[in-house]
């Protein structure tokens, strides 16, 4: 079968390799439909940090179910299924915690699980995946074409959105300000509003990203940046900042926008990766400002997000400016590097 390999930075090319078998008896192996890139995948592709070897690639994937091995009940040979981008056994002290990304079974795609067998990448035509039980959801029928890319943002971008304004503690009747228009800051304006936030400020200088922050429900645009773009928040939200900031981003300048936008007694959640991010402990404390976040735990979301996706309630899959054929997948690398393109699709 066909697979998204990173050689070296900015080498990225579909390889042919072996095709995924079942190796344990919770497994399934899924035929992928669609699957994308992420921003996070943008790291190692630009060599941060740089690899050392050959690596598979992709954690967001949809697709259908070709085999079950002889322990799994919930999905079966047929199904749709949604993949969050790690999987987990759903059973665990901590998935029943809703931390999935730190279950005691668990792991991530394009490495090996904890028998020692390898789970493949999500840019490819094929997954084994473990723990099959655990991690799939399967829709409840199959979806129609056009419903594709909205599932397939369940996989990582739209909880990951979520997971921000859940962290920070959205609620109804919020005032929130989002850092970051990529596709996770853009998913958490659509996730504020979902959680009833009475009035959200999307942070982005780029058109065609304030276009998609509108449609997602941003009442606001500011377009500076740093402390000019923390003062025009400010000034938007009673001349005292959010009660929420959504820091989808994650380097040092993003993280202290975030922090500048925040109102006293207000909570900054945080998803982007953080990359050189460090913290004033003491103006934190003299604000009563608090950070709350980290890995979204996609696989805990689903099932709530799920229903909206399917009734067309929310329409996520809008971040998808950019779908390419898998042997393609070169050139969605290169689109999104350049931020010609916010979120690519890979159509199988
Ligand atoms: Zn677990």
């Amino acid at each position: 079968m066909r697979a998204t390999v990173l050689h070296a930075t900015r080498d990225i090319r579909l390889d042919d390799v072996d095709a995924p078998e079942l190796r344990e008896d919770g497994d399934a192996v899924v035929r992928i439909v669609a699957s994308c890139i992420c921003g996070s995948d943008l790291w190692p592709y630009r060599g941060l940090p740089e690899i050392d070897g050959p690596r598979r690639i992709g954690h967001e994937f949809v697709g259908i179910v070709e085999a079950v091995g002889a322990s799994v009940q919930t999905v079966a040979p047929g199904d749709f299924v949604i993949a969050p981008f790690a999987f987990s056994d759903n059973t665990c002290i901590m998935c029943q915690r809703g931390v999935h990304t730190s279950c005691v079974q668990g792991g991530f795609w394009g490495s090996d699980d904890r028998s020692g067998h390898f789970a493949d990448g999500g840019q490819g035509e094929i997954v084994r995946v473990p723990l099959a039980d655990g991690t799939l959801v399967a829709t409840p029928e199959q979806p129609d074409e056009a419903l594709v890319p909205h599932l397939l943002t369940l996989s990582d971008v739209f909880p990951t959105g979520h997971h921000a304004a859940v962290s920070a503690g959205v609620s109804a009747g919020s005032t929130v300000a989002v850092v970051g228009d990529g596709a996770v800051g853009l998913s958490a304006v659509l996730a504020a509003k979902r959680l009833g936030a009475a009035k959200v400020v999307a942070m982005s200088r780029h058109e065609d990203r304030q276009r998609i922050a509108r449609a997602f429900g941003a009442d606001e645009i500011v377009a500076e940046r740093g402390k000019e773009g923390a003062a025009a928040v400010r000034e938007i939200l009673d001349g005292i900042g959010a009660d929420q900031v959504l820091e989808c981003v994650g380097t040092a300048d993003s993280m202290k926008q975030a922090m500048l936008s925040t109102r006293p007694g207000g909570r900054v959640g945080y998803v982007g990766v953080p990359h050189g991010v460090e913290l004033n402990v003491p103006a934190m404390f003299g604000r009563n400002v608090g950070l709350v976040g980290g890995v979204a735990p996609a696989r805990a979301y689903i099932e709530e997000l799920l229903p909206d996706v399917l009734d067309g309630t929310v329409t996520p899959g809008q971040v998808f400016d950019q779908t390419l054929p898998l042997d393609k997948v070169a050139d969605g690398y290169q689109a999104m590097d350049e931020r010609t393109s916010i979120k690519t699709m890979l159509s199988l």
